[in-house]
């Protein structure tokens, strides 16, 4: 695509005031400042994080009105100066992390997700909610032509961040981990756990999220709702050896640790819908069985690229419902209700 082909306006689902539905607008094409690129959108999934953004669960989002989204997966369109990597009609994806300074103590040590000054997409920076977005050239990820662009979209963060959270058990093959939620982010864990040989037991709230993790490889499934899940796991394997958490309620982060086997580490990944939530925990059972709780934001640049590689390579692939951008006010609905299983992925066209 030439820039001479670009239209002036697009299609943009926004949020004005917190809480309320997005409406559909025509808005300006965004233009790519110094550094960044153009980017048509041709698929955006929909992330509960998305959902918690325009519900105000963590404040009033910095920008303000806002098109969501940050599971991109888009050709470029036009680069602005300065860019020499990519080119015009070239593929990419875009992820939560927009930028981050690559200055701190946090990006020279290779955690820029923890980035004081980063900058995230369809948060503080329009997002994928639209026909257009602009991106840092520096930050996105380059896909191959051959890729499915609603495929790839919930790897994007769904994936990459249960890869990067995955990693941070510290687990190796052949050892149990247990999977809390199988959303959205959670049914891409039990994929990546299997790739990387882990065994999974997967709790969910629902049959049918239960019935897709079985579907996907996980050994062993718990309906946390019938059953106390801590038991349940404990009389089943003696407890697991990691947990990663990717549901929102808050009792599903401490059900993480209650169900370790000593020396197990609990990594949390979802957020709950009040940024006031606190967990407790037994300071005699965390020291006593030398037990981890680490938290995980999302992935770098190299996660990204790497949790993408998974996805070609055919290892993981998420369970898909397409839907348009009219559609987005029912997915959230959906979505609160806990109706929805693996990603539902928008295409603005
Ligand atoms: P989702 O709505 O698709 O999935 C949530 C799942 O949790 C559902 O399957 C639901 O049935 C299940 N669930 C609800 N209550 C449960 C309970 N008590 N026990 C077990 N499972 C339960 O959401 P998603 O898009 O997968 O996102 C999940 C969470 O992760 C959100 O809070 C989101 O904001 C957060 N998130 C965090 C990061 C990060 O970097 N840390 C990145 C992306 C998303
Ligand atoms: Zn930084
Ligand atoms: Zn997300």
């Amino acid at each position: 695509m030439s820039p001479s082909n670009i239209p002036t306006t697009m299609r943009a689902a926004i949020a004005h005031r917190v809480g309320e539905p997005l409406s559909i607008e025509q808005v300006p094409v965004p233009t790519p400042a110094p550094g960044e690129i153009l980017i048509e959108v041709l698929a955006c999934g929909i992330c509960h994080s998305d959902l918690h953004a325009v519900d105000g669960d963590w404040g009033t989002p910095p920008l303000m009105p806002l098109i969501p989204g940050h599971e991109v997966a888009g050709r470029v369109a036009a680069c602005g100066d300065g860019v020499t990597h990519l080119q015009p009609g070239q593929l990419v994806g875009v992820a939560w992390m927009f930028w981050s300074c690559g200055t701190c103590e946090w990006c020279l040590a290779g955690m820029e997700t923890i980035c004081p000054s980063t900058e995230s997409t369809g948060f503080s920076k329009a997002g994928g909610y639209a026909e257009y977005l602009v991106a840092p050239a520096a930050f996105v990820a380059t896909l191959p032509e051959s890729v499915d662009p609603v495929a790839i979209a919930p790897i994007l963060c769904a994936g990459v961040t249960t890869y990067r959270g995955l990693k941070r058990t510290g687990l190796r093959p052949g050892q149990w981990l247990a999977v809390l939620g199988v959303g959205g982010l959670g049914h891409l864990a039990v994929q990546y756990a299997v790739a990387m040989g882990l065994r999974v037991v997967a709790l969910d709230v629902d049959p049918d999220k239960l019935a897709l993790a079985t579907s996907l490889g996980a050994s062993a499934v718990v309906n946390s709702r019938e059953t106390d899940p801590v038991a349940a796991v404990r009389e089943l394997l003696g407890g697991t050896h990691g947990s990663i958490v990717t549901a929102a309620a808050p009792i599903a982060f401490e059900q993480a640790v209650g169900l370790l086997r000593p020396g197990g580490t609990a990594v949390y990944i979802g957020l709950p819908g009040n940024d006031r939530d606190t967990i407790s925990a037994s300071i005699s059972r965390l020291v006593n069985d030398e037990i981890t709780v680490r938290g995980s934001n999302v992935g770098t640049r190299l996660d990204l690229q790497e949790a993408v590689d998974f996805a070609l390579r055919g290892q993981v692939a998420a369970t898909v419902r397409q839907v348009t951008l009219d559609d987005v006010n029912d997915v959230f609905a959906d979505m609160r209700a806990g109706r929805i299983v693996g990603r539902a992925v928008l295409t603005p066209r």
